[in-house]
């Protein structure tokens, strides 16, 4: 008997923990570009991309032949065993991508929150100190030192016990619910009095736009000043560009729009194009903070990874992706903005680049989040077959990650659904 997406979901259910969360009860059988089949044969086109980690599509033939070149030669040593050339390669394109005129080097890790525990572990080597700021609404994965950074407790943390310490909360700036610039800065201030000194805080990290949190842009005034905070007592400015990176937000990097440089920054998710990569690119001596052994991993920055990121460098080149990551962002942008103009429960459309994103809330209040509401458009658009994903604190916020290489077609057969969506919802 062949498989079904309820004979799996069976399987799933009785093999696996409920913990491991699940939006969308369908099984992938293959996919291209921004095409998802399942295993019944049902298509669908996919606004999801892997929650931003397929900038460059659904296996990029040009990602595949690098693989399978990749894998006629080494598939594994360890780096920290023998060296290869795609890993020194990929570290010094990315030295010159990331923003900032100071010498850099680059670490090479496989998740994202594995590049964020080592961006503190650098940043605290580097200082001495052991504090961090972290911020409302920030993600930034589920290990334990980022549970602690992370600033939305349920499900993350919930139950989980003591967190690591030493981790003290501002708020993030969010102009749609009263927190200004000011306010944001005031609320690290109030940490230096009430909690930790300036002085033993290690590192301050941020996404530039937070992701999970529902794709809040950071003023470039804040970015600016929470620079200048930084210089002036000797903090390490941590930007993880985990999500907004490898070229969402219509830069390579989301930093390059905000006028100042951080001293450490992440990335992970597109930067291989589907492949598990992740790393911390750093002022560099900052980076050598570190003695030989303190950093690296068994599988960090596997050859077949770094092989397929350096193919999503070159097409990113050759199919011009970062221009492309502003009009995918235009052309949807202007859709959304025409079904708002008919629904005021789309209180605010926000987006950098092609990172996008809609928060919902009821009769445009944005005292009342609608989360009701986006969970049922993103199942009424799975049955359109459109894979969406929400975010956002209070889980009220739609976002869009869809495929830099999706074509305008399907960028407009995918607001023809969310708009009849609306239509029949809300
Ligand atoms: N930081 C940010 C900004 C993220 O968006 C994520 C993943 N959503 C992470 C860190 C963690 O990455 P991973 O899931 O690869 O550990």
């Amino acid at each position: 008997m062949s498989d079904t997406n309820e004979s799996l979901q069976q399987r799933r259910v009785d093999a696996i923990p409920r913990g491991v969360g699940q939006i969308h009860t369908i099984f992938a059988d293959r996919a291209e570009n921004s095409t998802v089949w399942d295993v019944e044969g049902r298509e669908f086109l996919d606004f999801a991309g892997g929650i931003a980690v397929l900038n460059t599509g659904h296996l990029h033939p040009k990602i595949v032949a690098a693989v399978q070149e990749q894998l006629t030669k080494v598939s594994h040593t360890c780096f920290h065993v023998f060296g290869y050339k795609p890993y020194v390669e990929l570290c010094e394109k990315l030295n010159k991508l990331v923003p900032g005129d100071s010498p850099k080097k680059n670490l090479l890790v496989t998740t994202g929150a594995e590049a964020v525990e080592n961006a503190v572990k650098i940043a605290r080597a580097a200082t001495g100190r052991t504090g961090v700021i972290a911020f409302t609404g920030g993600y930034h994965g589920r290990t334990m030192m980022t549970l602690s950074l992370t600033g939305k407790v349920a499900p993350y943390s919930a139950g989980m016990g003591l967190m690591p310490g030493h981790v003290y909360r501002a708020q993030y700036p969010n102009a749609l619910h009263g927190v200004s610039t000011d306010d944001a800065m005031d609320s690290i201030e109030r940490i230096f009095k009430n909690d930790a000194a300036a002085t033993d805080i290690a590192a301050i990290i941020l996404e530039p736009v937070q992701g999970e949190g529902g794709f809040h842009v950071a003023p470039k005034d804040f970015m600016q000043r929470l620079r200048a905070l930084c210089d002036q007592h000797g903090i390490k400015l941590i930007a993880d560009e985990v999500q907004t990176g490898a070229g969402r937000t219509g830069t390579f990097f989301a930093m390059e729009q905000m006028g100042v440089a951080a001293d450490l920054t992440t990335f992970a998710k597109s930067i291989a194009g589907g492949f598990p990569l992740a790393g911390v690119t750093g002022r560099a001596e900052i980076m050598d903070s570190i003695a030989p052994g303190g950093l690296g991993g068994t599988y960090a920055g596997s050859p077949i990874s770094c092989a397929a990121a350096l193919a999503v460098l070159e097409i990113f080149e050759e199919e011009k992706l970062l221009d492309r990551a502003k009009s995918v962002g235009e052309i949807l942008v202007t859709g959304l903005k025409a079904i708002q103009a008919r629904h005021k429960t789309l209180a605010e459309i926000r987006h950098m680049g092609s990172m996008i994103a809609v928060e919902l809330s009821e009769g445009g209040d944005v005292k009342k989040p609608a989360a009701a509401l986006v969970g049922q458009v993103v199942a009424r658009a799975r049955e359109k077959s459109l894979i969406l994903l929400s975010c956002g604190t209070y889980g009220n916020v739609l976002r869009i990650l869809v495929p830099l290489t999706a074509t305008d077609a399907q960028l407009q057969q995918g607001l023809n659904i969310i708009g009849e969506c609306f239509d029949e919802l809300a």
